[in-house]
């Protein structure tokens, strides 16, 4: 009988099973393959920065709590655990290509202005200054084609007339975004899982839910029934599934992110900082990999490369960086995102059920909100006031 019951193993679960644990919970997590080896393995591990003192929606609130425990979470996991999660901050440039991103580039730049975080517009001159990695790369990135609309916290000239303006800006900089190797991350939460008494078992499924009156009585799995004073679930894209047969409407599906991952020779990356365009983005890790993400298709749960994608990928980061077109693929892969319906995730307790909860949904942002997403449920489920409002993410909503 443990505290809390965990269903499912990936970042969420296991980032909570951690908390859990240090505040004196006995904690069991279940993972129907290997822990950590779905979406939060696949993913970049791009965090961006954002800033809690001025969050009003507790989404941002979550993320600014975030941002916040990033840093100290991968200290305390390297001395706990002596492996470094590759946390660092390293920058991020985004780029637009067409007028209509440049637009909405702009206005999200703004808006990060408003809420205090670090943002800088980007002149042609100094893209390169910046980041000499994309020196070289089509015309249309150092050219007119990637242009940001000039606002109204721009000094700058405002040029041309209607909705955007070509302006001399090129790209957003925002010089406190990080990154973290989700692979080791999570090698390094299964470690500290393990020095805190959390008990993780691999290849163990919840197979079927048990109710007795408005309590989970126990979880049927292949080896046997689990019970819990309390469970959680955190089964990321199959959440939805999962919980369906409780009658619990979560709508969450799978959205398909392929990846592909460059090896450069020498063991040095040709960029410094993340690079973003759109939905697509190329990572630098500091032992000479690159990764080039990601596609979102709706492909139900299948986890196959597609060969078109790939090549699409490796051609995006080729092009905006000139030294990867010798570097070869290394690797590529594909995960399940677990999207929701209106992009929040699903968080609190599950209705009807006097000792169930869920902490999933997280969609493209999951690795970056799974330490504030694992402090405030382990609040909640520790019967402790909590540091947000759940009403946004609440089942049912
Ligand atoms: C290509 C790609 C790029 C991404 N990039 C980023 C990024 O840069 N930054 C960011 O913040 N996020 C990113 N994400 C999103 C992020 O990876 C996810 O939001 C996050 O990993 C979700 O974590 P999770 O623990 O909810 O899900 P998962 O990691 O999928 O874990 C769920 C676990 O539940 C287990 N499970 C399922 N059913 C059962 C069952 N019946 N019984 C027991 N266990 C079960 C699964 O085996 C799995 O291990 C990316 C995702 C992808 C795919």
């Amino acid at each position: 009988m443990y505290d809390v019951l965990i269903v499912g193993g990936g970042v969420i679960g296991l980032s909570l099973a951690w908390d859990l644990a240090r505040h004196g919970q006995s904690v069991g997590v279940i993972d129907r393959g290997q822990p950590g080896r779905e979406a939060s393995w696949a993913g970049a591990g791009i965090l961006p920065a954002v800033n809690r003192a001025t969050a009003i929606h507790p989404y941002d609130q979550l993320g600014g709590l975030s941002s916040e425990l990033h840093p100290e979470w991968a200290g305390e996991l390297k001395s706990i655990t002596g492996i470094d999660t590759g946390y660092r901050c390293c920058g991020g440039l985004y780029l637009a290509r067409t007028p209509g991103e440049a637009a909405a580039l702009a206005a999200w730049a703004d808006d990060q202005a408003g809420q205090g975080v670090n943002v800088q517009k980007v002149v042609r001159e100094e893209l390169a200054d910046i980041e000499p990695g994309l020196r070289g790369s089509s015309d249309s990135v150092s050219g007119t084609q990637y242009s940001v609309l000039s606002t109204k916290y721009s000094a700058l000239p405002k040029k041309g007339t209607g909705v955007f303006s070509l302006g001399p800006h090129v790209a957003v900089y925002l010089p406190d975004e990080a990154q973290l190797r989700n692979p080791r991350h999570l090698q390094a939460l299964i470690a500290a899982c393990s020095l805190t008494g959390v008990q993780i078992s691999a290849n163990v499924a919840a197979a079927d839910i048990a109710i007795a009156g408005n309590e989970i009585r126990e979880i049927a799995t292949a080896t046997g029934p689990l019970r819990a004073r309390r469970y959680c679930f955190t089964a990321g894209a199959w959440t939805g599934q999962l919980l369906a047969r409780l009658g619990v409407p979560v709508a969450i599906l799978p959205l398909r992110g392929q990846m592909v991952m460059f090896c450069c020779p020498e063991g040095a990356a040709p960029i410094r900082h993340i690079i973003n365009e759109g939905s697509r983005y190329i990572v630098p890790r500091d032992d000479g990999r690159v990764l080039g993400g990601s596609t979102e298709e709706e492909v139900g749960f299948d986890k196959r490369t597609t060969e078109d994608a790939i090549a699409d990928l490796a051609a995006f980061a080729r092009t905006l960086v000139p030294a990867l077109a010798d570097a070869p693929i290394e690797r590529s892969w594909a995960g399940l995102r677990p999207a929701s319906f209106d992009g929040l995730p699903y968080l609190g307790p599950l209705p009807g059920l006097s000792n169930a909860y869920i902490a999933a949904g997280h969609f493209r942002s999951g690795l970056f909100l799974s330490p504030a997403t694992a402090v405030v449920m382990s609040q909640l489920l520790r019967g402790e006031p909590g540091q947000i409002d759940f009403a946004p993410f609440r089942v049912g909503r």
